[in-house]
């Protein structure tokens, strides 16, 4: 499969993602609180500084783009055209650095659900359902 951005959308892309912004993250976010369930945005002195904790129910839930976090699915399996090895590596970086992450938070006591930002392209496939369950929550939001 070819490339599907440009530098230029690739570094727009990173700086959203830096940003702690981003579109799929927004979605998310409403979702959730459409869900009825309180929650705290980029909690620093948590591993990884999960995108939204729900402290009560402790729980926490991150929000990763396919591409950066080496989602197995279309978006994820985008070979870049030049520096394959570079970005191999950083993507293989990032993928190890989530799993320690997921794995403290887990060791502490927290519930802990992954969002691919490809979910969030048609919401009431998977990601509801899985907001859904992961929130013990019964009702469709609304
Ligand atoms: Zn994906």
């Amino acid at each position: 499969m070819p490339d599907v951005h440009t530098p230029e959308q690739r570094s727009r892309n990173m700086s959203r993602i830096r940003s702690g912004n981003t579109r799929p993250e927004l979605i998310v976010r409403s979702l959730v609180h459409r869900l009825g369930a309180r929650f705290r945005l980029h909690v620093r002195t948590l591993p990884g500084k999960p995108d939204l904790v729900l402290p009560g129910r402790r729980k926490v839930i991150f929000v990763h783009g396919c591409f950066w976090h080496c989602h197995n699915c279309r978006y994820g399996r985008v070979k870049p055209a030049t520096n394959a090895e570079f970005w191999r590596q950083k993507r293989q970086q990032n993928q190890d650095r989530d799993r320690r992450q997921r794995k403290a938070l887990r060791e502490d006591g927290w519930q802990v659900l992954v969002v691919w930002e490809c979910w969030t392209r048609q919401p009431e496939q998977r990601l509801i359902p899985a907001l859904q369950r992961f929130l013990d929550l019964q009702q469709s939001p609304n």
